[in-house]
């Protein structure tokens, strides 16, 4: 597989699920609504687990009103994250796609072979990067209880947008909640799954 073709990116963790949907928005099309937007946070610095510096790219594209990142290397082969539309989500929420991209640089997930979509494997690559990003918000950035809820209320608000269903959004918070709760260090984390991997 060439390195293009291992994308990995957030907020569309099962896209096919997605693309098999009626895309509930249409429903509300017909009301007239003024999107919010809002300030487009800075990014943290990102580091792969070959000590190259991550750098991150805004690019419009993807469905309009969708924040969404992605985690790739780019035609030079360079690690990349590429923002869109984060404008249209809260900096919350924006913050966590940022860390959670960067866990895919991280951990390896960009240089390793893409699992099949919506398989056991990539959803585990999933839960691992969201585990990241709730643990860096938690010790790096000073997210109490208060902000969490707040990520977790924008994750509920982006994921119910885009139709997928309640198991899908609770099992996912759920997952951060545990980690928020339970875990150590996100360095410590990233470590074991780099053991794991034989990656270090
Ligand atoms: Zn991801």
């Amino acid at each position: 597989m060439s390195r293009q073709g291992s994308t990995l990116c957030t907020v569309l963790p099962a896209l096919g699920l997605v693309l098999n949907m009626a895309y509930p928005e249409a429903a509300v099309a017909q009301t007239p609504q003024t999107r919010t937007t809002y300030e487009v946070v800075d990014a943290p610095s990102c580091t792969n687990n070959k000590g190259e510096t991550v750098r991150y790219i805004e690019r419009s594209s993807g469905r309009s009103g969708i924040a969404a990142g992605m985690a790739i290397r780019d035609g030079n082969g360079n690690p990349v994250i590429y923002r869109s539309n984060y404008a249209a989500t809260p900096p919350e929420f924006q913050s966590f796609i940022d860390r959670h991209e960067c866990a895919h640089h991280q951990t390896g997930d960009v240089d390793r072979p893409l699992p099949p979509r919506n398989g056991a494997e990539y959803m585990m690559n999933e839960s691992i990067s969201d585990c990241v990003a709730i643990l860096r918000m938690r010790d790096e950035d000073g997210y109490n209880r208060a902000a969490f809820s707040k990520v977790a209320a924008a994750l509920r608000h982006e994921m119910s947008n885009i139709g997928f269903p309640e198991i899908s959004i609770s099992s996912r918070i759920s997952n951060i909640d545990n980690c928020y709760t339970k875990y150590g260090s996100p360095q410590d984390f990233v470590i074991g799954i780099l053991e794991q991997r034989g990656l270090l």
